[in-house]
């Protein structure tokens, strides 16, 4: 399949091709449309299959950029993760007149409030889970219009010991129509308990 056949919208297709990919990967190929879709999804993915542009292009297609608010959320184990992560939202979403903010630890969290209340809502936030909890508690990071949430590396951020964070997080999510994606390279027990807490019944698994 190609991208020019997934029923992308005009803006985010321009961009896929704009970031340079070409063809779909394996993964992307097996991913997008289930995200598209909007089933929930467990990817075995390592870094280098292209697993990022595919939940990337999934949250972008979803975005209503009439709603002034945040839409999706990616966590991930590192900061480096989570600022690589936000340029490929740029990247790919560069025609989309969207915002995407990461907010990590070892910044100043005044500046990320700063930003997040700025009424201008940022419709992509991506962090790791310590500093996202400490917005949300704060009242800065407002998470009603939150619809897809993604956990990049997940097995990566439990063997960081951030379980309780992970969990805390979700809860603040509505609990309603959500819908989650999660990539992990191996799948740990303490994997399992987390996404079975937070997860329907029935995500597609792409092993
Ligand atoms: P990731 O798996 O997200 O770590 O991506 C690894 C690299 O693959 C990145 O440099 C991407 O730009 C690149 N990439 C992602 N999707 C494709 C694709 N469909 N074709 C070629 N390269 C890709």
């Amino acid at each position: 399949d190609d991208f020019d056949k997934m029923g992308l919208k005009k803006n985010l297709l321009k961009g896929v091709y704009g970031y340079g990919l070409e063809k779909p990967s394996p993964v992307q190929q097996r991913a997008i449309m289930p995200l598209l879709n909007g089933r929930d999804l467990i990817m075995q993915a390592q870094s280098g299959t292209g697993k990022t542009a595919a939940f990337v292009i999934g949250i972008l297609q979803k975005l209503d950029r009439s709603v002034n608010a945040t839409q999706a959320l990616i966590l991930a184990p590192t900061r480096e993760l989570a600022q690589q992560t936000q340029k490929v939202v740029l990247e790919i979403g560069q025609y989309m007149n969207i915002k995407c903010y990461a907010c990590i630890g070892g910044t100043k969290v005044s500046k990320d409030v700063k930003k997040l209340e700025s009424g201008l809502r940022v419709h992509v936030v991506v962090g790791t889970p310590g500093r996202l909890l400490d917005l949300i508690k704060r009242g800065a990071l407002v998470m009603d219009k939150i619809k897809i949430l993604c956990l990049d590396e997940a097995d990566e951020m439990l063997s960081r010991g951030f379980k309780i964070q992970i969990m805390k997080v979700f809860e603040h999510l509505p609990q309603e129509g959500i819908q989650v994606v999660t990539l992990s390279a191996t799948f740990p027990d303490a994997f399992h308990d987390t996404t079975k807490a937070i997860m329907g019944s029935n995500p597609v698994k792409i092993l």
